[in-house]
Parts: C-alpha cells; sequence; structure tokens
C-alpha cells in the first residue's frame, strides 16, 4: 500500500473532506451535486455508496471475511462497488451472450471469479516485479496476464480466496492493485522510455513517484466524483495519450526556465469524447505534484455528483473553461501563481509506441516489441523476464498502445534478443497492423460488453498482414466491446464500436459501427461516425480492405 502517512496537502481537512466547502451554504436547488456548493447529501446510489463507507476500507473485509468464507460471503454493495477501489471487478458468466447484456440485472452477469488489475505507474517493472507478476498469472490466474492501454497487467480468473496472498507477493516486491478502479486517481501513465530516450525533454519518474507518494491510497482522494486519469511524459513523441487523460504533464522547454511540464486539464473519451485543454502555465519538475494534487482536490470539491454520465472532469472544464479553471487552482489550492508556459512541439513521428530497435543516451538499447492486442500470458512473461535477464537487462516498460519494451540492451546483443522475441511471437519489427491494432477485453470477461474483441482484433492483424502484405502507412484500428472507450476507439483511425448489427440474412449478429479518421498527436481530433455505417464482424476484413486500398490509390502526400 501506498504510504498515507506524511501528505502536505492543500486544503484538506483532517477527514479529507474539503475545507473551501464547508464554508459554503447549500443552495436552493440541488445543482450538480458539488460539494463546492454544499451540496453533501448522496444524490444518486453511487455517491450513497460511498458515503457509507469509504471505498479503501473494503481491504480489510477481502482480508478478515471474504477471503476466508468465499464468494458467496460478499456484500453486494462491496462486490459491485467498493471492490474496484482494489482493483477488481466481477467477470462476465461465460456463455451469456452480447444481446443479453442490456437486459439481465447484475447478479445474472457476475461470474464468480474476478478481472484484477496491478497498476504499474509510469509503465515501469524490474525484472524481479515482471516474475512475479507472470507466476501470480500461472498460479492463480489461469495463465492470462493483458497488457491494458494504460500500461497495467489485468488478470482474469482471479477467486477470492486468493486475493490476500497475490496483494502479499505483490506489495513485496513494491506493486500494487490500490485505487487500480474505482471513483479514484487510477495509475499514471508515464514516457515509456523515461530516463533513457536521447531525445527526452525531461524525465518526469521523479514526479510520478511523488505523485503516488502523495495520493495513492489517500483517504482524502479516495471518494471523488469519478475516475480520475493522470499522465506525464517528458517525451517528444507525446506517448502518453496526454490529449484524453484528466491531467496530463506534457515536456517543454521554457525558453526562460528551461525543461518542464505544460498542463493540460479535462480530456477524457466514453461517451461524450473531448480533448483536454490547456491551461497556458509551465511547471517545473517539482511542483507536478503540487499541481496535480490541486488538480484533483478541485475535482474532489467542484466536480459534479448528481449524475453519473456528467461526473468525469471535462463536463467541468468545459463549462468553466480554462481561465477560470486556472485561477482557481491558482487561488484557491496552489496559493501562488504559475509562470505561463509554451505549447508543446508537434511530434516528428507518426508512431509513438518506441517499436523496434532504438538506441538509449547511455549508448545500449532498448527494444519494444508487440504482443497481439496486449494479449500476452504469464508463461511468456516470464520468458521475455528470462531473455531479458539473458541479454544483459533488469527492467522492461509497458507502453499506453499495449505493448512492451526491454531497457538497457548493449548493443552486440540486440540481433540476439530480438531472435529470442520473434521466437516468443514478439516482434520488434511487426507490421503496421500487428503495431497499430488496440483491442479493449470485450465479451470474454467484461460484464459491459456486446461483441468480442481481443480474438477477433487478432484475426484481423492475421487477415490484413495476408490481404495487404505492402501496406506501410501508419493505421491504427481499434475495437471496442461496447460503447464505452476503453480501446480509445474515437482517436484511431479505424475505430470499431461493438454493437449487434443485423446481416444480409436479417439475423442480428455481432458486427461494429464504423469510426473514421481519428487521431492523437500530430492533429489531436476525434473520428467521425460514418452515417449507417455498421460492419458485421465477419465482413471486417473485406471492409478494412477495401478501405485501404481506396485510401492507398487515393491518398495525397503527407495524408493520413
Ligand atoms: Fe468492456 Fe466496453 Fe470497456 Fe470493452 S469498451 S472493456 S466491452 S466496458
Amino acid at each position: 500500500m501506498a504510504d498515507t502517512s506524511e501528505r502536505p496537502s492543500p486544503k484538506l481537512s483532517e477527514q479529507g473532506v474539503p475545507s473551501a466547502p464547508a464554508r459554503r451554504k447549500a443552495g436552493r436547488h440541488r445543482g450538480e451535486g458539488q460539494w463546492a456548493a454544499g451540496h453533501f447529501t448522496p444524490l444518486n446510489p453511487n455517491e450513497q455508496n460511498k458515503k457509507d463507507d469509504d471505498g479503501l476500507n473494503v481491504r480489510t473485509r477481502i482480508e478478515t471475511i471474504y477471503a476466508h468464507r468465499g464468494f458467496d460471503s460478499i456484500d453486494g454493495s462491496d462486490l459491485r462497488g467498493r471492490m474496484r477501489w482494489w482493483g477488481l471487478y466481477t467477470q462476465r458468466r461465460p456463455g451469456i451472450s452480447g444481446g443479453k447484456t442490456a437486459v439481465l440485472d447484475p447478479e445474472e452477469l457476475d461470474d464468480e471469479f474476478f478481472m484484477m488489475r496491478v497498476r504499474i505507474d509510469g509503465g515501469r517493472l524490474s525484472l524481479r516485479q515482471l516474475r512475479v507478476v507472470a507466476d501470480i498469472s500461472q498460479e492463480f490466474a489461469r495463465g492470462t496476464a493483458d497488457i491494458t492501454d494504460r500500461q497495467n497487467v489485468q488478470y482474469h480468473w482471479i477467486r477470492v480466496e486468493d486475493v490476500p496472498e497475490i496483494w502479499r507477493r505483490l506489495e513485496g516486491v513494491g506493486l500494487s492493485t490500490t485505487e487500480a478502479c474505482g471513483d479514484v486517481p487510477r495509475v499514471i501513465l508515464g514516457s515509456p522510455v523515461a530516463g533513457i530516450a536521447k531525445d527526452e525533454i525531461i524525465d518526469g519518474t521523479p514526479a510520478i513517484e511523488e505523485i503516488h507518494r502523495r495520493v495513492i491510497g489517500n483517504p482524502a482522494y479516495s471518494n471523488l466524483p469519478r475516475k480520475f486519469k493522470t499522465a506525464v511524459s517528458g517525451s517528444p513523441h507525446m506517448d502518453v495519450t496526454h490529449e484524453i487523460n484528466d491531467v496530463a504533464f506534457v515536456g517543454v522547454d521554457h525558453p526562460e526556465y528551461g525543461p518542464g511540464f505544460d498542463v493540460w486539464v479535462g480530456g477524457g473519451l466514453s461517451t461524450n469524447p473531448k480533448i483536454g485543454v490547456r491551461l497556458g502555465a509551465w511547471v517545473p519538475l517539482e511542483d507536478v505534484a503540487d499541481v496535480h494534487e490541486g488538480v484533483v482536490a478541485i475535482f474532489r470539491d467542484y466536480g459534479y455528483r448528481r449524475l453519473r454520465n456528467r461526473a468525469r472532469l471535462k463536463y467541468l472544464v468545459g463549462d468553466w473553461g480554462p481561465e477560470k479553471f486556472r485561477q482557481v487552482l491558482e487561488e484557491e489550492y496552489l496559493l501562488r501563481k504559475m509562470a505561463d508556459g509554451p505549447a508543446p512541439e508537434k511530434p516528428v513521428q507518426e508512431w509513438r509506441d518506441h517499436i523496434g530497435v532504438h538506441q538509449q543516451k547511455d549508448g545500449n538499447y532498448y527494444v519494444g516489441f508487440a504482443p497481439r492486442v496486449g494479449r500476452i500470458d504469464g508463461a511468456t512473461l516470464s520468458k521475455v523476464a528470462d531473455l531479458a535477464e539473458a541479454h544483459g537487462s533488469d527492467r522492461v516498460r509497458t507502453t499506453a498502445e499495449q505493448k512492451m519494451l526491454i531497457l538497457d540492451v548493449a548493443g552486440d546483443q540486440v540481433a540476439s534478443l530480438t531472435e529470442g522475441l520473434e521466437a516468443l511471437d514478439l516482434t520488434a519489427r511487426p507490421s503496421v497492423f500487428r503495431r497499430g491494432t488496440m483491442a479493449c477485453t470485450g465479451i470474454e470477461f467484461c460484464k459491459l460488453a456486446i461483441v468480442e474483441t481481443k480474438g477477433r482484433g487478432s484475426w484481423l492483424i492475421d487477415e490484413m498482414e495476408r490481404r495487404l502484405p505492402g501496406f506501410d502507412q501508419p493505421v491504427t484500428i481499434n475495437l471496442n466491446g461496447c460503447p464505452n472507450s476503453c480501446a480509445r476507439i474515437q482517436t484511431a483511425d479505424i475505430g470499431l464500436k461493438g454493437q449487434l448489427v443485423t446481416d444480409s440474412e436479417g439475423e442480428q449478429v455481432e458486427g461494429y459501427q464504423v469510426h473514421l479518421g481519428g487521431s492523437l498527436g500530430l492533429e489531436p481530433g476525434f473520428g467521425r461516425k460514418v452515417r449507417g455505417l455498421k460492419v458485421t464482424a465477419d465482413d471486417l476484413p473485406d471492409y478494412i480492405e477495401r478501405l485501404l486500398r481506396a485510401f492507398e490509390a487515393q491518398r495525397e502526400e503527407g495524408e493520413r
């Protein structure tokens, strides 16, 4: 668990209840449920559940009751609520079709096994940690260990009886599942090449560590209106999807003050996607954690709690605008002004996944390789650890693109390492399709899913490699199993949103609504839903082949 004993917290009372709102009186009408307006009465069941008991407190019940008495002993509000605070979701009962997702009660969808998410802040793993992750996968998770697009590792098939032992092993090597899910500050994304890249503007690692120390597992921030996503990267390749996080710190070189970070707030996807906005402020490395804590506290105090689908920070930022947000941050939380700063430069490369072989600033190399749609398993992770060790490395990184890197490889070891990776079907020279395709968890395990994703993404890669072997334009294809956007469909060149569609025989079958032209980095913007364009799962390869052939034929110089 994160140390919660010593935290310099701006604007906090002892109970973590905001001090500023306490001075205010509730308005005559209920407003948006902001604590800062005095609305402490819970306005929906989720808020009531959080008020009844802090999500972090469920750990004691898991350790002392549920792990001993089994799944059936778990209280319903813990099962579908507070267990998320420790990275645990019930997984989907096998065999339930996507058509039943919306009509069944939650209990009917629940399996007695859990998905468990391990937070890997900054994507940093030592080989010792990687081996523990791999062993847990094999011993307790039927070999599952997906790399997620937020740099986490996700297990399935976890039994509540095994959770305390899994925590013991993870925490023994400095990993945890604390606040990996829930209405809390989630994993902190970080550049996978932090501290090693030749072209790095600034290494954000110390800021990630300090944010973690102050905020994660801290009861002052364990009841936020909804989830809160953070990204920190000093790489010029913008490798942490800063545009779609609640708060992001992006490396910039200030003409007067030197390297530091540009602050973005209010990004997010799901049903009403928003690109974050710049506050126009430059923050030195040592102030990042202060600013982060101030933004989290604003979200806690002023965030909308009345309607869950309006509770993300992006709605508050949308209503306030960046100027007011910065003013409140400076005047009520930081109690000082931030310096004005420049915008980040546009990244020069189309890909920002660090795949391939690249020289580090110390002369060694890092090797980025591509599991298929983030799917990997404990046995393979164990072999990756062996390979890395045999080639002189002691650390790996996960990326926000469902990929992995092995660091610190001497030049004369690179060829042998990449050969070893190839033998594990973990290529460092992937096709554009292997490289650019991501998929969310989908119907295999997710209770919200309507369609399958991981297996289909892998099949699509094979099909496209076979059909378009010479296609070399960067292209991203993201598959989601439902209208949520865990695989970031709106930001892909080709975004595929899972739903039931009608096939040529008039049957309801698995398929996808198509979004085209989304992008982050060079020209951030969301893909457009192509009106009426829905493709059955079986027709996906035909459709994408037609689309990409047409794109190749008509494309203008430099066009994506
Ligand atoms: Fe589940 Fe939907 Fe998220 Fe996919 S996008 S993991 S199906 S909630």
